[in-house]
């Protein structure tokens, strides 16, 4: 199975590619979690996207594929994978296009959550602020600010491939502003695997 999930930040893509990949036993492949451990880690990779990334900006397309291409290769994503965070511009959708046909494979499905961004703006900043008061991790990204940053950067770059998987027949759009097990539900159901999780 072979799926990616498209929505803006804060839309919940992270969460339902979890129960994706749980229920389809194959990886689950965020490319904002592959940039952040390299930052983390402080490689040359991490150290070059560190600044891009806390400002909210998308980091240059021919890294995140050439990272992307490297992950698919291994043997664990051989039965599939759920991609989070990526192809995120249309460079990128295009790339991935040509080496799946290259491969001789194909998306099974695209899924779009949708989300209005001004309540996006409220989930990530409560997010932020709970994850805060819990004395856990905030991600440096997860500000007002930035948050303006990356939904802009989402509305130039990333919307335009809902209309170029919609042309190809790929694409299932889901209200991402349901309750988590509704969006769950809509999202199985959208893609042909009907069944109740609620
Ligand atoms: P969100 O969807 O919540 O904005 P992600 O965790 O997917 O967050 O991504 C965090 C950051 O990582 C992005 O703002 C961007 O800087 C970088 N990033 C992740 N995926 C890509 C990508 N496919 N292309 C370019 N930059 C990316």
């Amino acid at each position: 199975m072979r799926i990616v999930l498209v929505g803006p930040p804060g839309a919940g893509k992270g969460t339902q590619a979890r129960r994706l990949v749980e229920e389809y036993g194959v990886p689950h492949l965020s490319t904002g979690d592959m940039l952040r451990a390299a930052v983390e880690a402080e490689t040359g990779i991490g150290r070059k996207v560190k600044e891009t990334m806390a400002n909210g900006g998308l980091v240059p397309d021919q890294l995140v594929i050439a990272a992307v291409i490297e992950r698919i290769s291994q043997a664990d994503a051989a039965r599939g994978f759920v991609l989070d965070g990526f192809p995120r511009t249309m460079a990128q959708a295009v790339s991935f296009d040509d080496l799946l046909d290259t491969e001789g494979l194909a998306l099974d499905h695209v899924v779009e959550l949708k989300a209005d961004q001004n309540v996006l703006l409220d989930r990530i900043v409560t997010r932020a602020r709970e994850a805060r008061e819990q004395g856990g991790a905030v991600r440096p990204d997860d500000n007002h600010e930035t948050l303006k940053a990356r939904i802009h950067a989402y509305n130039e770059q990333t919307a335009p491939l809902v209309d170029y998987y919609r042309s190809r027949n790929i694409l299932r759009s889901v209200d991402g502003l349901q309750p988590v097990e509704v969006v769950a539900s809509d999202v199985f159901r959208a893609i042909g695997q009907g069944r109740s999780v609620i």
